[in-house]
């Protein structure tokens, strides 16, 4: 069987959207001070869909979220051409083959996005022509359900933030994570408001339910050395993105401080990436995203390197390709889930595109062994509501 034609589009959301609270969640461009709404530049209401389709009907269905137009024409006139007439079991081949065609230009950021998008439309097509579900290509079940925790709680008044935390308790959710929404330039009265909110949340949440948190690459080194001892007697699970991707050595200091489990990941790509954090003992927690590192391909080998260093591997975001490695791997003990929302900051757009992705009773999901492939479909008649490039 051949790979016959790729179609890669884009989705750009048009309808309303949800306006952020001021301080919603920190972020990179923070610490220029630009002022009025410094998220925006984070906030993605684009995704890109691949769809991979075979000499014998089959039809693979790969996503990623990240800068979804310039992935797409990364696609479009690179990818492509390299994989047409090619056979899709090939899954080691065709990996190296974009990844080595685009090695001065795609190593990392938007070239990777576009590869494991392919990739993943590509272990879709094989999960379809074998009529198995992708998990059970990657080792079957080494759970019974997925524990899932719930992924928002961004920075927002302190009841309305009670409020949320506890209709995630209601729900069953045995982990939480919220978000920061000061960084170094707010100085000491922001250390304290973060810690208001940390506060906050375990007054509602108590201590038998995990809660993490995440900075989203909006401190440094040394704002984030001086909150650790601050959050320390609040337990957290982790402490997530607290610097920067490139400061592999900043966050090789936070974990040797030993006070507060240090994740990050889900802005780092290939097996090389996550060696270099690996070797550099600079995480506790592993949180690649498989539509970002190089797809199902590489997700799966970042995930047994992870496990020979014993560090746990919770991808970030929920979602089909994530939930089949978390589900395959007893290395993955829980799952990340972005609850259904309003249109906000473009984590939700999925729910608006795709039909089949599971929804938790009790904080748990599970992934059906009846069901081919990723278990994934495009919602075409909700493509209204967006502006769909071809
Ligand atoms: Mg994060």
């Amino acid at each position: 069987m051949k790979i016959t034609e790729i179609r890669a589009r884009v989705v750009e959301w048009r309808g309303k959207t949800v306006p952020p609270h001021p301080h919603f969640c920190t972020n990179p461009v923070d610490l220029l001070d630009l002022g009025g709404d410094a998220m925006a530049g984070f906030r993605f209401h684009g995704w890109l869909i691949v769809e991979i389709f075979t000499d014998n009907g089959h039809v693979g269905v790969g996503n990623a979220a990240l800068a979804p137009r310039v992935a797409k024409q990364i696609i479009d006139v690179y990818l492509t051409p390299l994989l047409i007439g090619k056979d899709p079991f090939d899954t080691e081949f065709l990996w190296q083959l974009m990844y080595r065609k685009t090695m001065a230009f795609g190593r990392k950021g938007s070239g990777m996005v576009a590869i494991s998008a392919v990739d993943i439309a590509i272990w879709d097509l094989l999960g379809k022509m074998t009529k198995q579900p992708v998990f059970r290509l990657l080792g079957g079940r080494t759970k019974n359900r997925i524990p899932v925790y719930a992924s928002r709680l961004y920075s927002q008044p302190l009841d309305q933030l009670a409020e949320e935390a506890k209709s995630y308790k209601q729900q069953g959710y045995s982990a939480m994570k919220m978000r920061f929404g000061w960084g170094p330039l707010d100085g000491a009265a922001g250390m304290q408001k973060n810690i208001e909110l940390v506060r906050v949340l375990r007054e509602v949440i108590g201590y038998d339910i995990d809660l993490m948190a995440d900075a989203y690459m909006g401190w440094n080194l040394d704002y984030a050395r001086r909150m650790i001892p601050l959050l320390e007697p609040y337990g957290l699970r982790w402490l997530e993105e607290a610097v920067i991707p490139d400061d592999i050595g900043g966050l090789a200091e936070l974990k040797a401080m030993g006070r507060i489990p240090i994740a990050s990941g889900e802005h780092e790509f290939t097996l090389y990436g996550f060696r270099e954090l690996l070797d550099a003992k600079a995480v506790d927690y592993i949180q690649f995203d498989t539509n970002r590192v190089g797809g199902i391909s590489q997700a799966r080998k970042i995930a047994a390197l992870a496990e020979a260093h014993s560090i746990p591997v919770v991808p970030h975001a929920g979602q089909m390709h994530n939930y089949h490695l978390v589900m395959a791997s007893l290395n993955s003990p829980m799952a990340e889930f972005f609850p259904p929302v309003d249109v906000e900051v473009g984590n939700e757009l999925f729910w608006y595109i795709f039909e089949g992705e599971p929804k938790p009773t009790n904080g748990y999901l599970d992934l059906s062994e009846n069901v081919a492939g990723l278990g994934l479909t495009i919602d075409e008649s909700a493509l209204k509501d967006f502006a769909v490039i071809e």
